[in-house]
């Protein structure tokens, strides 16, 4: 009986994994299915706990064009007026195809400021590109925000 029960509950586990298997990947490449990644964010039923998460996520977010969720998540110092607007006219002309995070300095819950360094592919009118940035984020009102880039 206790074998029974044993391989009752692998059944139920295994059920369960590709349940979460079948789901769509997150854009940002974290390897866990969207709803369980940036989603929690997106939606605002989780706070990034590090900078490299709200990157991802805001990558993600470029990705799906949210722009709400790059515009609340950018330090208002550094929130230029015509950014909404720039985001609403490219946001049909860049698809964002991949995200690789090259190396990351503090930005972890314990810190104030932190910094990501990372490549992001995109198809621009059929043309591949990539760009590469040194993203500089901080703290605002105790959550994680993009700053600005480091260059
Ligand atoms: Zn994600």
């Amino acid at each position: 009986m206790r074998i029974f029960i044993h391989s009752l509950i692998i059944i139920l586990n295994n059920t369960k994994v590709n349940a979460k298997k079948n789901e769509p990947p997150c854009p940002c490449m974290s390897g866990l299915s969207y709803t369980t990644c940036c989603a929690t964010y997106h939606t605002g039923s989780s706070k990034p706990e590090t900078a490299e998460q709200l990157m991802r996520s805001r990558y993600t977010a470029y990705h799906m064009a949210l722009v709400d969720y790059l515009v609340n998540t950018t330090h208002p110092d550094k929130l230029r007026p015509n950014y909404r607007h720039q985001l609403e006219s490219t946001k049909d002309d860049m698809d964002w195809s991949g995200l690789e995070i090259i190396s990351t300095s503090m930005g972890t819950k314990l810190d104030k400021i932190g910094k990501v360094r990372f490549i992001a592919q995109y198809v621009m009118n059929t043309e591949k590109g990539s760009m590469e940035e040194h993203s500089r984020f901080r703290r605002y009102k105790g959550d994680w925000v993009y700053y600005d880039e480091k260059g």
